[in-house]
């Protein structure tokens, strides 16, 4: 009995039993997919049912924010667990730069790395598309996607894979001399352009045979899985099944693809017996473009867009399931971010996260696993706008301060008024000259400990 008791520990100490291996990590994030556009987010035409099913096994987060309503910054929050500006990546990146998220800062890509944690990151990148800053050398094992934004060009130094298929008639001789076009990208694998231009209509489908087989490799190790969608960030493409498809346009045809791959991604896990020791985490960048005819996505009932620092800008719908561990069908409506997420997959993986540097984020696990009580970290969140700190929430308040000289100040209860109509700064004096306040302490912090993106 002794010794059986003996083995017990052993086996549950070193994992020989499954359950002390670390869990994996499955983080899809999609590109300008505004708050409304998921069926369990009451998106009135487009149809996820897979996203669904995720939110019915798992749980929603109503108040999730990305920390930034443009590309590259909210990239660098979610890969750093900072506000975007304080690594230095306030705007977007684009091909004619030499700048990129500094290899210097530790992404979650690399803290999991260091656990011994396989690590792939298949689609959008946006933190640099030079050698020195791609995600080979961000701390994941390999890379395939399109650098940056669909509607930027190819960079002419870029390095093209020996067995390159060129597509519409291209050939190095003209990569290297024509002046790039716009909506023309480059697809990469690793370090090198493997297709140019990319075919955008399949991208969604190659990215999910890429994740579903990298799931297939690394079932005996602990992973990594980080899959930022190139959709539905315009120009949109769909694949010949999703194409005409839904009742929303080619943006809902984009979304419904996409919600096809998260059910591939399911069935995945849940064949290879795994989908209980992996964590699921599905939510998108910054809110909607605001475009006519439905082109756009929709963040209602949220005011604003893209570019903005409404609620529509950086409230972003997201889901999290992991079977066992997270309550079926719950929601959660305190503030989060994704600036939370670098801490709290460090925590899960027992990693320690970085002490030499400030990081802005927290671990959310009791949040995500619904602990009684549990509250939000954030006793006040920041949105930045580029270099501006232009608005913040504490509780149900949201204060945004916008213009330089006779600035604009506005002031919100999320709570009786989440489409930010009514503005009570006229009836609350005291609460918006002490947010005010905070707000201008902690952008002065910020500035003071700022450090600096990577150059060439
Ligand atoms: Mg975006």
């Amino acid at each position: 009995m002794r010794e059986s008791l003996f083995f017990l520990f052993f086996a549950v100490c070193f994992g020989s039993l499954g359950s002390a291996k670390p869990p994996n990590f499955v983080l899809i994030f999609t590109d300008d997919q505004g708050y409304q556009d998921i069926g369990c987010f009451g998106s009135p035409l487009i149809k996820t049912p897979n996203l669904d099913e995720m939110a019915a096994e798992g749980r929603r987060f109503t108040d999730f924010y990305s920390a930034n309503s443009v590309c590259s910054p909210s990239r660098a929050a979610l890969m750093t667990g900072c506000y975007p500006t304080r690594v230095g990546i306030p705007g977007v990146l684009f091909p004619g730069h030499k700048t990129g998220l500094n290899p210097d800062e530790v992404t979650i890509a690399e803290i999991l790395k260091s656990e011994g944690y396989a690590t792939a990151c298949i689609g959008k990148w946006h933190l640099g598309h030079k050698p020195s800053f791609l995600p080979t050398r961000q701390g994941f094992d390999s890379y395939y996607g399109i650098p940056y934004g669909n509607d930027m060009t190819i960079d002419p130094e870029m390095s093209l894979a020996e067995d390159i298929l060129f597509r519409e008639g291209f050939t190095a001789e003209r990569v290297r001399s024509e002046k790039p076009r716009k909506n023309l990208v480059p697809l990469m694998r690793d370090e090198k352009v493997i297709e140019y231009p990319c075919d955008q209509t399949t991208l969604t489908s190659r990215y999910t045979k890429e994740a579903v087989e990298f799931i297939g490799r690394n079932i005996e190790r602990p992973f990594f899985l980080y899959l930022p969608h190139t959709m539905p960030h315009i120009p949109l493409f769909a694949s010949a099944h999703f194409k005409g498809k839904s009742k929303r346009g080619l943006y809902g045809d984009t979304i419904e693809e996409i919600d096809w791959s998260v059910g591939e991604i399911m069935k995945a896990l849940k064949e290879y017996g795994i989908d209980h020791n992996t964590l699921v985490i599905f939510t998108s960048d910054n809110g909607p473009w605001k475009l006519g005819n439905g082109r756009g996505g929709s963040a209602l009932p949220l005011r604003g867009f893209k570019f903005q620092t409404y609620e529509g800008g950086m409230r972003v719908p997201c889901i999290m399931r992991w079977p066992g561990k997270i309550v079926k069908g719950s929601y959660c409506d305190k503030v989060a971010s994704t600036i939370d997420l670098l801490p709290t997959l460090a925590g899960l993986a027992g990693a320690k996260v970085p002490e030499d540097r400030v990081i802005d984020g927290y671990d959310i696990w009791p949040l995500i696993a619904g602990q009684n009580g549990a509250k939000s970290p954030h006793r006040m969140y920041y949105y930045y706008r580029g270099r501006s700190l232009e608005s913040a929430r504490s509780g149900k308040w949201k204060l945004r301060r916008t213009g330089k000289k006779n600035a604009t100040v506005e002031l919100y209860d999320l709570e009786n008024d989440l489409s930010e109509t009514k503005n009570l700064k006229a009836e609350n004096p005291k609460l918006v000259t002490e947010m005010l306040q905070q707000m201008e302490a902690f952008h002065q912090s910020l500035i003071k400990s700022q450090r600096p993106a990577g150059k060439l």
